[in-house]
């Protein structure tokens, strides 16, 4: 008999199952997927690590959760300073003096803010959808350069007919900071994430390719507690409908030269260009690998914004009323399960950062453990 069955081998149930083992109890995880890792899982390929559900930079200011990783992964520099290509004009992100000086040549904070509060001028009153939000923050030359196809794309929606709350601030930084994430500590792990959950699952029982809902009275009967961080609606075999999700998919291809684009990530913010933006891999890692060699090939992926349905891998919960309410449905059962604890950004349905992750799950030991 197991003390904690965990369901999931993510940062959640990982960790979980390091503490929990760690304070003397018997634990087993069960993964449905091939691997370990949930959606922080990197694919070493031609020496270089993918990551498979999307690029994933760990960012915090929390250095709680920071000192706790630093005993599974070093993190490397790397800072993330995505790039807008725009029809082939390049742009600096997030919007910073570098990107007015490539918009409009300005030189001087003043300069640039003056184009700015110019522009912000053509929306005169309550902004009545998205589009007018955004100029009535940032002016009409970044919100079509740099704003317009790139959130039509990721709705699938023109920015005209979205509401304005989607976007409630868009910060403009007048210094040459090209930093994206304004975090205290940030990095990439070093041999890539999925050397990092080997560590923490270090020494831990794990099951693969094992789907817990197929066999749950079975797996019930084996723990005294579950913890499951799978989606709460399957849990209970969508008996209200299913939560929404948003989608994105990935085209990865293997490319015989050395360096794509010279950049870990490119937006495409124009309509015309169907994909979103393109990882190059290599990059999160300074286009090295684990020994320190340059590469001679790279590994970039396509991400395309896609409408989810049922089956397909849920990436973004939709927080709208709609979603809230039927989450909300599924929590009044999951808050009267005396012996299962959901956690995690399924089990929660809840967007959930790395660090915001790691919080979650090292406050749920320290109150259950
Ligand atoms: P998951 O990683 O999803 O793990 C859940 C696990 O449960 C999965 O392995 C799944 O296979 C397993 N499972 C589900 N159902 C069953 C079942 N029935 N039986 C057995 N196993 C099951 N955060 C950042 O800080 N920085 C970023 O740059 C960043 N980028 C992101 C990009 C994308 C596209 C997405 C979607 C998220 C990103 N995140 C990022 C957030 C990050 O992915 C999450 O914080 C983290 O993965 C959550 O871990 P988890 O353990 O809750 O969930």
């Amino acid at each position: 008999m197991y003390d904690y069955l965990i369901v999931g081998s993510g940062l959640y149930g990982s960790i979980f199952a390091r503490e929990a083992t760690n304070r003397g109890y018997k634990v087993l995880v069960l993964d449905k997927r091939n691997h370990i890792g949930g959606n922080v899982f990197t694919e070493q390929i031609e020496g270089i690590h993918c990551h498979k559900y999307g690029a994933h930079i760990f960012h915090t200011n929390n250095s709680k959760v920071w000192n706790y990783l630093q005993q599974f992964a070093s993190f490397n520099r790397f800072t993330n300073s995505p790039i807008a290509n725009y029809k082939g004009e390049l742009y600096s992100l997030p919007f910073n003096m570098y990107t007015f000086n490539q918009m409009w040549g300005t030189i001087t904070p003043e300069q640039a803010l003056q184009k700015i509060e110019e522009q912000r001028k053509e929306i005169t009153g309550t902004p009545k959808n998205l589009e007018e939000q955004a100029i009535s923050l940032v002016g009409r030359d970044i919100y079509e350069k740099l704003i317009k196809g790139y959130t039509e794309k990721q709705w699938g929606r023109e920015c005209r007919e979205l509401p304005s709350f989607i976007i409630k601030r868009l910060p403009v930084r007048l210094t040459f900071d090209n930093n994206y994430f304004d975090a205290l500590y940030q990095g990439i792990p070093i041999g890539g994430y999925t050397k990092m959950i080997e560590n923490i699952l270090d020494g831990i029982e794990v099951k693969l390719e094992e789907d817990y809902l197929l066999r749950k009275d079975y797996w019930n009967s084996q723990a005294k507690k579950i913890i499951y961080t799978g989606p709460i609606d399957a849990f209970y075999d969508y008996r209200y409908g299913a939560l929404e999700y948003r989608s994105v998919t990935f085209e990865t291809e293997i490319l015989n030269c050395p360096n794509y684009q010279g950049n870990a990530a490119v937006n495409y913010t124009d309509r015309e260009t169907p994909w979103t933006r393109i990882i190059e891999h290599k990059w999160f890692e300074f286009g090295k690998d684990n020994l320190g060699n340059e590469l001679s090939k790279t590994i970039i992926s396509k991400e395309y914004s896609s409408e989810w349905k049922l089956g397909d891998e849920p990436y973004y919960p939709v927080n709208d009323e709609k979603n809230s309410l039927l989450y909300q449905k599924y929590k009044t059962l999951a808050d009267e399960e005396g012996t299962i604890i959901f956690g995690g950004r399924l089990g929660e349905y809840k967007y959930y950062d790395m660090d915001a992750t790691v919080a979650s799950v090292l406050n749920k030991c320290d109150e259950e453990l």
